[in-house]
């Protein structure tokens, strides 16, 4: 990224950096390898204070917003990106619980996750509705003081090892299209299974599984807002702090791909002619074009982040398109990386194909590619995005 000029970020930003030199990068193939979740790098973001990164700073976080998160996602998304993954949902769901918490849930919840003693994550994608996660089946109904919860999530990251999760819900008996809730499920609640563990052709180490809630009680004082006023919650929050969050991580991504390119252009020396391949013309020409679809991406990155942070009317269009444009350079620099090392990198489980795996998920965590596609257009041309 540009140099940042705030000293908090810049704070933030060495903190990072040392924390994946530290843990993260030494750890991350044993991630992809084994598919472990990394509790490694969040008990690390936890002990220095990352995960209030999205909590206000009265209630002892940071009080970042989406331009911190992409720039922290990018960092750690460079070295192992399923704790990129891992960190930024726990990031947007925590900006979801702040974004109209009482103070009940700045309490219990928000000042938790400052202290590092709490992870959250969005459990809010169901197999019935798919990539339209904004569509949930499962169903709330009030009973006493609480509300019993029925449903199954699927794909949910940090599952069974948060502390809680943000569920998206519908009023049982039938709600119009796109009028749900979101409640806090903690952990131990009663009625909630988890399903087998999800086994991912890349991100391997999120920890995505399935949730089932059956007659789940979930105290009143969980709920997000008030009931039915979600469209607010997904549109104003959970798709900028997603999208920004995974802009963030797809783009350290498409680093590290530059990255093992360049290395390899300089190292790799062939016996007949002493040269290294960094010599060939095809080689550079190739290298400069990667490295420029990495410069524009991350150009259009930054633009959406503080066009999103300063509140411009005009911020929509950049803020939907730029998740999809990182998720197509970090495949195609991943690709372009594998071509460039050559039979090193075409090897089981190496570091270009962990990275070529995990771009791939870019393209179908909702909102999608293709939805974001169509989402910009219409932004674009003045329609309503549904
Ligand atoms: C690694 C990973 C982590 C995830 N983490 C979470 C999480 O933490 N929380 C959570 O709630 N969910 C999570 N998900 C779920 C994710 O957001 C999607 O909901 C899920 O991947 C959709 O899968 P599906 O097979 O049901 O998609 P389908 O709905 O079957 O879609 C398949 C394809 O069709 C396209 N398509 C479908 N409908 C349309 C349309 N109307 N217009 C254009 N194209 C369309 C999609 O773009 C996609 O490419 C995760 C998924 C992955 C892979």
């Amino acid at each position: 990224m540009v140099r940042l000029h705030s000293p908090i970020l810049d704070r933030l930003t060495t903190l990072t950096r040392q924390i994946v030199e530290d843990t993260v990068l030494p750890h991350a193939e044993q991630v992809d390898r084994d598919g472990s979740w990394p509790e490694h790098s969040m008990r690390a973001f936890a002990q220095a204070g990352l995960l209030g990164l999205q909590v206000p700073g009265i209630l002892g976080g940071h009080g970042q917003g989406l331009h911190a998160l992409c720039h922290l996602t990018a960092l750690i998304g460079q070295a192992c990106p399923s704790s990129a993954l891992c960190f930024g949902m726990h990031c947007v769901g925590t900006a979801v619980i702040a974004a109209k918490a009482t103070d009940y849930q700045r309490d219990h919840y928000l000042r938790e996750i400052a202290a590092g003693r709490h992870i959250t994550t969005l459990a809010l994608s169901e197999s019935g509705t798919g990539a339209h996660f904004y569509l949930p089946e499962t169903t709330m109904a009030a009973q006493g003081d609480c509300y019993l919860l029925n449903g199954t999530k699927q794909f949910v990251t940090n599952g069974g090892r948060a502390d809680s999760y943000v569920v998206s819900t519908v009023a049982s008996g039938g709600a119009a299209e796109g009028d749900f809730s979101c409640m806090i499920v903690d952990a131990g609640t009663p009625g909630l299974t988890w399903l087998a563990p999800w086994h991912g052709f890349g991100m391997r180490g999120n920890s995505s599984r399935g949730l089932r809630l059956a007659d789940a009680p979930v105290p009143v004082q969980n709920l997000l807002g008030t009931e039915g006023d979600q469209v607010w919650y997904v549109f104003e929050v959970v798709a900028p702090y997603f999208l920004m969050a995974m802009a963030g991580t797809y783009l350290g991504i498409a680093q590290a791909a530059v990255d093992l390119a360049g290395e390899h252009l300089r190292n790799r020396r062939h016996s007949h002619t002493g040269g290294t391949l960094g010599e060939l013309e095809t080689m550079q020409t190739r290298y400069a074009a990667m490295w420029v679809a990495l410069q524009k991406t991350r150009a259009l990155v930054l633009e959406a982040a503080q066009r999103g942070d300063a509140g411009d009317p005009e911020a929509l269009p950049y803020i939907l398109a730029c998740k999809a444009d990182a998720g197509e350079t970090a495949v195609a620099l991943a690709n372009d990386a594998m071509t460039i090392c050559g039979g090193a990198a075409y090897r089981d489980n190496s570091r270009v194909a962990q990275l070529l795996r995990d771009a791939r998920a870019s393209h179908v965590m909702s909102p999608t590619t293709d939805m974001l596609r169509i989402w910009t257009g219409r932004a674009l041309l003045g329609m309503p995005l549904l």
